[in-house]
Parts: C-alpha cells; sequence; structure tokens
C-alpha cells in the first residue's frame, strides 16, 4: 500500500495551491457579497493549465491524475468554493468532451475550456421534477432535415451565464434511460436562453440558472455528442467522476473552516475546555477520513477500476462530515463564528449544497447498496 503523492501530483497542488493564496482567498468575501462571478479570474486559472487537468495530451489536455485533480480541487476550494464549483463542473465538461467528442467538436468546444479561452463549460442535465430522477428527464429534441429542434426547460445549471458550451441531455428516442440523446449546444443558439438565476444561500459567487428552449435549432449531426439513446450513459459515468470534485470541493471547505478555527481560538486567546478539544479531535479525524476515501476513490478512477460505489462513498461522507465541521466550528467560536470576522460563516452556507448537487447523500447510499447488493 503506498500513501505517497507522486512530484507531479504534488506540483499540481502546489501550483493551485499559490494561485488559491494569491488570486482568489484575498478576494473570495467581497466575491460572494457582491454575488460577482470572477470571470477573468477563472480564465486566468485555465491558463495555469488546471482546468481538465485529467484530459489526455493526446486530447490537448495537460493529461494528470485523478488524485492530482482532487488535490486542486480541494485547494480552490479552501480559498474559494464558488470559484471551485465553477472549475470543478468546466473540468467535468471537459472530461466529456475529452471521451465522447468528434475532433472536430474538441478543437471547437474543448480546447477554449482548457485554454481560458471560455470561461467555463455548463452541464445540463436537471429539469424542474427530473433531479435525482434524472432519466424522466422530458426536454425534447425533434429532427428536421438537418437541425435538432430541442424544446423544454433545465434548471439548476451552474455557469449557465457565462458557458462557452452546454452540454445538453435531450429527450430523442421514447421513454426511459435510453430514450436519452447528449447534444451541444452554444449560447448564441437561435431558440436558446437564460433564464431565472437562482437566489442561493452559498456559493452566491457562482451562477446558477435555468435554461430555456423554445425551438432551439442546433445542427445536429455536428452538435451529437451521443449516439440516439446513449446519452444517460454518459451523465452517468460522468457523475461518476463529478463526484470526486464535489467531494473534493466539501474537504476544501471543512480544511478551511479548520484553519479559521484554529486562527480564531488563538486571536480569542482562551484553553478549550476537555469536551472541546475531544470535538475538535473528532473534526480533525473526520477530514482525514474524508480525505482518504476521496483519494482512494481517485486512486481507482486513475487505475481504471471501478469507482463507482468509492465515489458515491467519498460524497456521502465528506459532504456530510464538512457539514458537521462547519457547524461545530461555528459553535466552538461563539457569536464570533456567525458574524464576517472570519470566513466561518461563508463556509457554513456554501457548504449545504455540496451535499445535493450530483446526487443527493440518499442517492449515493443507493449507489452504495446497490452496489453492495451485485456484489
Ligand atoms: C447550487 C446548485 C447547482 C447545481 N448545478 C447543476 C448543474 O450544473 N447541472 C445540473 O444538471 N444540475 C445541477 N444542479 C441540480 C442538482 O443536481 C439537483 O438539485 C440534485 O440532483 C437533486 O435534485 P432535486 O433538487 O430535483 O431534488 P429531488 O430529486 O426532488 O429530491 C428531493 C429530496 O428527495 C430525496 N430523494 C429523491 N429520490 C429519492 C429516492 N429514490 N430515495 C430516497 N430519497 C430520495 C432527495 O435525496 C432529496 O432529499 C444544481 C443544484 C444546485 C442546488
Amino acid at each position: 500500500m503506498d500513501f505517497q503523492i507522486s512530484s507531479e501530483e504534488q506540483d499540481i497542488q502546489r501550483r493551485a495551491r499559490a494561485f488559491a493564496r494569491s488570486a482568489v482567498a484575498p478576494y473570495a468575501g467581497r466575491w460572494e457579497q457582491q454575488e460577482h462571478f470572477p470571470a477573468e479570474t477563472l480564465q486566468a486559472y485555465a491558463r495555469e493549465g488546471l482546468v481538465g487537468l485529467t484530459v489526455s495530451k493526446a486530447c490537448g489536455g495537460p493529461g494528470a491524475t485523478t488524485v492530482a485533480y482532487a488535490l486542486s480541487i480541494m485547494e480552490l476550494a479552501q480559498a474559494c468554493s464558488a470559484t471551485a464549483v465553477t472549475v470543478a463542473v468546466s473540468s467535468m465538461v471537459a472530461e466529456v468532451l475529452s471521451r465522447f467528442a468528434t475532433p472536430e467538436q474538441q478543437a471547437r468546444y474543448l480546447l477554449p475550456i482548457l485554454s481560458g479561452g471560455f470561461v467555463a463549460g455548463s452541464f445540463a442535465l436537471s429539469e424542474p421534477g427530473a433531479g435525482s430522477d434524472a432519466a424522466s428527464l422530458r426536454t425534447q429534441m425533434q429532427i428536421d432535415g438537418e437541425c435538432g429542434i430541442i424544446n423544454g426547460e433545465k434548471t439548476w445549471i451552474s455557469s449557465g451565464t457565462h458557458a462557452g458550451v452546454f452540454v445538453v441531455w435531450v429527450r430523442d428516442n421514447g421513454e426511459g434511460s435510453r430514450g436519452i440523446s447528449t447534444v451541444l449546444v452554444q449560447p448564441d443558439d437561435v431558440g436558446f436562453s437564460i433564464g431565472r438565476k437562482e437566489d442561493k444561500m452559498g456559493l452566491r459567487a457562482s451562477s446558477t440558472v435555468s435554461l430555456h428552449f423554445g425551438d432551439c435549432s442546433i445542427p445536429v449531426e455536428a452538435r451529437r455528442l451521443s449516439e440516439k439513446g446513449g446519452g444517460f450513459r454518459i451523465a452517468m459515468t460522468a457523475l461518476d467522476g463529478g463526484r470526486i470534485g464535489v467531494s473534493s470541493q466539501a474537504w476544501g471547505i471543512a480544511k478551511g473552516a479548520m484553519e479559521d478555527l484554529r486562527e480564531g481560538l488563538r486571536q480569542q486567546g482562551r484553553s478549550l475546555l476537555g469536551e472541546e478539544r475531544a470535538q475538535i479531535a473528532q473534526m480533525e479525524s473526520e477530514l482525514l477520513a474524508a480525505r482518504a476515501l476521496i483519494l482512494r476513490a481517485a486512486w481507482l478512477k486513475d487505475q481504471r477500476k471501478p469507482f463507482s460505489a468509492q465515489a458515491a462513498m467519498a460524497k456521502a461522507f465528506a459532504t456530510e462530515s464538512a457539514n458537521r465541521i462547519c457547524q461545530q466550528a461555528v459553535t466552538l467560536l461563539g457569536e464570533e463564528g456567525c458574524t464576517q470576522l472570519h470566513s466561518l460563516e461563508r463556509r457554513l452556507r456554501d457548504c449545504k449544497v455540496t451535499t445535493i448537487y450530483e446526487g443527493t447523500s440518499e442517492v449515493q447510499r443507493i449507489v452504495i447498496a446497490r452496489s453492495l447488493m451485485r456484489a
């Protein structure tokens, strides 16, 4: 058993940390208060070669490991989890394009995500009434000559206001999961528009919007990402990997909360009660356990071994423990923890949603139980 992180992985972690500490952390509080989506910073992060880390060199990416990717998101989320989720979703879109897009599609949509030519990429699966049960989605695509005509609505789509490309799941092949295909939509496509911006409790420097397709017309052969009916598999494959990103994001938030707590207690200069010491020991142990689960899932993915259940375990445990850690850190700092004196109250608000998106904790437990029953 080797717990060593390779020198390449350490180098990527160092680069992400340096960027996060100098170009993100000092501004994260202001971005959140002003609900500022940090487009230029995101493009600068991409120019550092840190978006789409796992995209192979053959597809124009850095060809780094998932372990390196997880470490980089952990660093970014300690500074600003809104920035981390935007990068994580763009990286997930990049990985989908690297695996399923044609060379022409990759040149047009993947390379700009990797280079910062696009601010972000969006992953448009969820719909009103089709969140956990994505297979029930209703956005339709009908074929008219060489065009795909899309009608419907997507909801809760991260980075929708700034994305250069949208990976969209549509129904074009009947009912159920086999009736779903994946296509690429551009922001300037006729009949496509951005709808309501969500007023969220946290991650206020990320954008989350609905998307409207009203007879949206796309050149269907150039934009298909899957064969007809093959889209659901792409979504589930992407979400397995995406859950490592969300776990890493939650871990970074919790790690940041522990740092805030340490600093706050130092400033208060008070000595801890025995019970408080026990709580801190528990929080630190959960942090370490979460990290081990995340890196194990990442390592399995890198080894091309089955990792779906491990990613689900990492997500359920890391996101729930991060919420406990943030909650407890606020409690331990007393009233100060509830103010903007530290970043704790922001971290507590940002953390909640990590137990919801890319599959709620309940859904993760279904994935884990299913895999156990199959074994
Ligand atoms: C900030 C934010 C960003 C997001 N970004 C994106 C994005 O970029 N792209 C995208 O496609 N989606 C995105 N989403 C949507 C997200 O993935 C969904 O919210 C999530 O999948 C849950 O779906 P839902 O909200 O419809 O909840 P529901 O599916 O309606 O679930 C409601 C509750 O019921 C529980 N539940 C549902 N089914 C079961 C079951 N079978 N057994 C037990 N319990 C169950 C759930 O765990 C949950 O507690 C985002 C959401 C948020 C909040």
